[in-house]
């Protein structure tokens, strides 16, 4: 059971000329925790690309987006996302799936939304690799928590407007009694704050930041299902983006964008052709209304 020291760090701080896969004795496979990016197969990195074509088995949840996953093939593909009735597969499951795939000598690819490192239990698998004696490597992402803002022109940080970001969940765990996110200590920081996960309890962290002391003017953006197509963009302030989310009926996956930078938007929309599959642009902004306290969003079909 034991593989002494051969399994663990593999592939951490491996370059990038070295082959995919390490040949060993025991005939076990790798298994990559591959980042997808946010969702437009143009965003997935060049190394991602080449492991999910040479892969033998790719397991992945709904994240990589319905354009990545449409290109993989049926045969190679395992979903251990979502499962019929809104289940989640337990991260047994995936756990012990991927150390058996590995076993019998395939080359197994963890896909996961945008940095697999990033709030996507990325660390949790490889801990458990390690603890297996699998080999693995792993293959970062685009993360959406910087990308979906980006692509709805927001920078993370810019140099009028925020010195540091926080990345942070909006999904506590209901288990716990606590919040494990200091909300006041975020407020403290004068940075920008994104949100993912953070859909279903933006009421709640809306009025914890509120009662922290930031302004209820603060500009906030929604960017919904980012660099997919329809990707979506619903705007306005911490006292008003509850309200735009609901008119614009924004579900998961979306990226909370809070702070100044949040505004840059208005500032560069016009001109903003980069947003995955079309632009995104909101009924304000269309009709050149240029009112702080006009919310929109778009729906940029195709
Ligand atoms: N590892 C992922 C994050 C996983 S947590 C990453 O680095 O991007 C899941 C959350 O990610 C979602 O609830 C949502 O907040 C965010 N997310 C992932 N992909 C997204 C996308 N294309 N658009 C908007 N939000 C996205």
């Amino acid at each position: 059971m034991s593989e002494g020291g051969a399994g663990s760090g593999a592939g951490l701080g491996s370059n990038a000329d070295e082959p995919p896969t390490r040949s060993r004795d025991d005939g076990v496979g790798t298994v990559f925790l591959v980042g997808s990016g946010p969702g437009n197969p143009d965003l997935l990195t060049v190394k991602a690309k080449r492991l999910i074509d040479s892969a033998d088995v790719v397991l992945h949840d709904k994240l990589p987006g319905p354009e990545i996953l449409g290109e993989i093939p049926e045969a190679k593909r395992e979903d251990v996302g979502k499962r019929a009735g809104g289940e989640w597969t337990p991260q047994e499951y995936t756990n012990r799936r991927m150390v058996e795939l590995a076993r019998e000598g395939n080359r197994v690819v963890r896909l996961k939304g945008g940095d697999p490192f990033v709030f996507g239990r990325g660390g949790e698998e490889a801990e458990h690799l390690a603890e297996a004696g699998i080999p693995f490597e792993v293959v970062p992402g685009v993360t959406s928590a910087i990308a979906g803002p980006a692509v709805a022109g927001i920078p993370v940080t810019h140099r009028d407007h925020a010195s540091s970001v926080s990345f942070v969940t909006g999904h506590e765990d209901p288990t716990k009694d606590e919040s494990a996110v200091n909300w006041g200590a975020l407020a403290a920081t004068g940075g920008t704050i994104v949100v993912l996960m953070g859909v279903g309890k933006l009421p709640a962290y809306a009025a914890e930041l509120r009662d922290a002391g930031l302004d209820g003017d603060t500009p906030v953006a929604l960017v919904e299902r980012a660099t997919w197509p329809g990707t979506r963009v619903a705007t306005g302030t911490l006292d008003t983006i509850v309200d735009a989310r609901d008119e614009a009926g924004i579900e998961p996956p979306a990226i909370t964008v809070i702070g100044d930078v949040a505004a840059t938007r208005d500032r560069v929309v016009g001109f903003l052709e980069n947003a995955g599959s079309a632009p995104v642009r909101s009924a304000s902004e269309r009709d050149d209304a240029g009112s702080d306290s006009e919310v929109g969003a778009s729906a940029a079909t195709d």
